[in-house]
């Protein structure tokens, strides 16, 4: 029976598809290429193969087949990863027990929770039970229809309807226990949620996790969820992903909002690449999860003031995880459901999305009136620089001119003053970790210490390598001062040459050098932070343009101060003077 299950997982799963839930994987030729799950690297050396349906990865050896990957990074028993991909594929198994071990007689957790969703969807239909929340979705402008795609609920107000139910159904008290959706009474168990619109909440893979209730009828939080356990957390999940993540991909953006009705109506409206983060602090292994999908994510929360302000710190996580961030301002006092359903909302929404800040010049903008008021100017200018700071360089790096215009210093004097926190940062982490000597750090082993190279160098290299119409439209002659590294160098004439990049590829692989991998990941890496190839093409090249042209300006400063110039170097001088300020 099992042998059956194995080929039919096989035949209606992509490894692709399943892998590209943990990991961001990018096509190099016939493969997939991405960050290794399970081990730390910054090079990728993790392959997966479509055709023959395999990963690989060069750096651990770890390898095999969809069912050694699930087992491997869910931490599960062959049988278990079996009813993992069984339910993912659709394909009806016998139900196995959370704790590994198969027991026909004992449902599952996901098993209880997915009754439940039966029980409350039904209870929605009712005719006379489920009349006041219809009405009240119809307030809000829920369809019948929107209902069922979003699998929306209603738990009825008695205080035990579910725990009967699922008496009947014959599960025992301690699983109704541990799902969160029964609790202990002095005299007898009862239902966690009374009287509230359920949503449902999955994960990544579509597993039912936990619910969020919103109370229509009787007393209590306006919204409560499943609590933290077996199950459910919160810091790991977000509300709607395993319906967007497909879209995000596609559209290779994501858009963040608050709650769960922002979140359908963003849906319904046809943003199906929305999720919501269900409170406004957003934490590091959620950022993780966006950026499985993609690297753009649009942060769209309530507008009013108290609320941003909140959400900064949020924006700074993600922006660090290498999502770029972009803050959608909507017109005061509304959120993303009220300004949507309403007459011509949909044209609003569109256009605060077109207008969307990146998060630097967000923050600026925050900052603002601050900034112009003589008593907290230090404090807005502290703050600011200290978001800044955390970002790499190349996020910064085209908005410096507009920041130190705001700061009212020199666009060097604000770059210094950034590598200085920087440098503080640096300083305080390498203390933790001093302190904390038992925690082993990897080294890098691909890029030889002696050969440095220019993250932004080997940024530029990728994206040449990346994309033939750039090849094609950029001269040589005006790309080739920047780059100084000789094995950078090297690399840039051979994405020259006219070969293809598959060619080269193979080429030095057949000749064992691995030194252009090495640049090209480091590139990737650096890129990573930007949407399409042409905006980090501008950003890179501009960028290293920028710093070439500090350095010659640098360099002929000292020889002028000498008085060792000559006419040449000082009409020169003036030039670079020129070029730096206009920027
Ligand atoms: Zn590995």
């Amino acid at each position: 029976m099992d042998d059956g299950a194995v080929r039919q997982i096989k035949e209606r799963l992509d490894i692709v598809d399943v892998i590209g839930d943990y990991v961001r994987l990018h096509k190099t030729g016939k493969n997939f290429r991405g960050l290794c799950p399970f081990h730390q690297e910054k090079t990728p050396s993790f392959f997966v193969s479509p055709d023959r349906q395999t990963f690989h990865c060069f750096g651990c050896g770890e390898g095999g087949d969809i069912f050694s990957f699930v087992m491997k990074i869910e931490g599960l028993e062959f049988k278990e990863a079996l009813d993992f991909l069984a339910q993912r594929a659709g394909i009806p198994l016998p139900t196995y027990s959370m704790g590994g071990k198969v027991d026909k007689s004992k449902p599952s957790l996901y098993d209880i929770m997915e009754r439940a969703l039966s029980f409350f969807r039904a209870s929605l239909k009712d005719v006379a039970a489920g009349r006041l929340a219809r009405q009240y979705l119809v307030s809000r402008q829920i369809t019948p229809d929107a209902a069922t795609l979003f699998e929306i609920g209603w738990a009825p107000s008695s205080w035990d309807s579910l725990w009967s139910k699922l008496q009947e159904e014959k599960v025992p008290f301690k699983e109704a226990l541990d799902s969160g959706l029964v609790l202990e009474g002095r005299k007898k168990p009862y239902d966690r949620f009374r009287g509230r619109i359920m949503f449902p909440i999955r994960d990544v893979s579509g597993r039912l996790l936990a619910f969020g209730g919103r109370i229509i009828d009787g007393d209590g939080a306006k919204y409560i969820n499943s609590p933290e356990g077996i199950l459910y957390s919160k810091r790991q999940n977000l509300y709607l992903l395993y319906q967007a993540k497909q879209s995000i991909r596609e559209k290779n953006r994501s858009i963040l909002v608050e709650g769960y009705m922002d979140a359908i109506r963003l849906h319904l409206c046809g943003y199906t690449e929305t999720v919501a983060s269900l409170g406004t602090s957003l934490t590091e292994d959620q950022a993780r999860l966006l950026k499985r999908f993609s690297n753009r994510c649009f942060i769209c929360y309530d507008s009013d003031t108290a609320g941003i302000e909140a959400t900064v710190r949020s924006m700074y996580v993600l922006q660090q995880n290498g999502v770029d961030v972009r803050v959608v301002e909507l017109p005061k006092g509304k959120d993303p459901d009220d300004l949507l359903s309403q007459e011509e909302g949909k044209k609003l929404f569109q256009r605060s999305l077109d207008k969307a800040l990146p998060l630097v010049l967000f923050h600026l903008t925050l900052r603002r009136t601050q900034l112009e008021q003589e008593e907290t100017r230090r404090s807005a200018a502290d703050d600011l620089l200290r978001g800044i700071a955390q970002l790499s360089p190349i996020d910064v790096a085209p908005y410096l001119p507009r920041i130190s215009a705001v700061l009212g210093i020199l666009p060097h004097e604000l770059q210094e003053e950034l590598d200085e926190i920087r440098s503080r940062n640096v300083q305080g982490n390498k203390e933790g970790q001093d302190r904390d000597s038992s925690f082993p750090i990897e080294k890098e082993k691909s890029i030889q210490k002696n050969e440095e190279i220019e993250p932004l160098e080997a940024a530029l290299i990728y994206c040449l390598w990346n994309d033939s119409s750039l090849r094609q439209k950029i001269h040589p002659h005006d790309i080739f001062p920047l780059v100084e590294s000789l094995p950078a160098k090297e690399v840039l004439a051979a994405v020259f040459s006219g070969h293809s990049p598959e060619r080269l590829e193979e080429h030095w692989r057949d000749m064992g050098e691995d030194m252009p991998f090495s640049i090209l990941a480091m590139g990737g890496a650096f890129c990573e932070s930007f949407g399409e190839d042409q905006d980090s093409w501008e950003a890179v090249s501009s960028a290293l343009e920028r710093k070439r042209n500090e350095q010659k300006f640098q360099a002929l400063h000292k020889k002028m101060l000498k008085g060792e110039a000559t006419k040449e170097e000082l009409a020169l001088y003036w030039g670079i003077a020129k070029k730096l300020k206009k920027r």
